[in-house]
């Protein structure tokens, strides 16, 4: 689990550094994705966010979303599925990603992923990454 504190210490020294406002939005957006593990996506920060800035609007959320993505806070979550979902955790992990419900599960990791040999061919790695895809017990029934 991310520490939420630690996390909007973060918040204010990156945006301090990129000359960025320390926006009550921001902070709320970001507070929001790191304190929960189920990656959510833009509508389901704006539903939460919303709780307690009922004056903030979907289109802000967005917005938000980008600058903290832009200021390496947040990142988006590789995959297919329909919306994109966000995840605050930046520990080297993966994800089992239900390819039912949606869902997106953390895998932790410990070691690096080595790369297969022939990649080597191509080029330089630079990172490698390992997505699960399944259908989750819940799905499953
Ligand atoms: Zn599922
Ligand atoms: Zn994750």
């Amino acid at each position: 689990m991310i520490n939420v504190e630690d996390k909007i210490q973060e918040l204010k020294e990156r945006c301090a550094k990129a000359n960025m406002r320390l926006t009550p939005q921001r902070i709320e957006v970001l507070k929001m994705i790191a304190s929960v593990n189920n990656h959510p996506d833009a509508e389901t920060v704006y539903a939460e966010v919303k709780k307690v800035m009922p004056s903030i609007s979907l289109d802000t959320v967005y917005r938000t979303l980008t600058s903290l993505e832009d200021l390496g806070l947040v990142f988006k979550v590789d995959n297919e599925l329909a919306k994109t979902r966000y995840d605050a955790d930046l520990t080297p992990h993966c994800h089992f990603i239900c390819i039912k419900c949606g869902a997106v599960h953390d895998i932790h990791i410990d070691n690096y992923i080595e790369a297969p040999k022939e990649s080597y061919d191509y080029g330089k790695v630079l990172q490698t990454n390992l997505q699960v895809k399944g259908i989750c017990n819940k799905c499953r029934g």
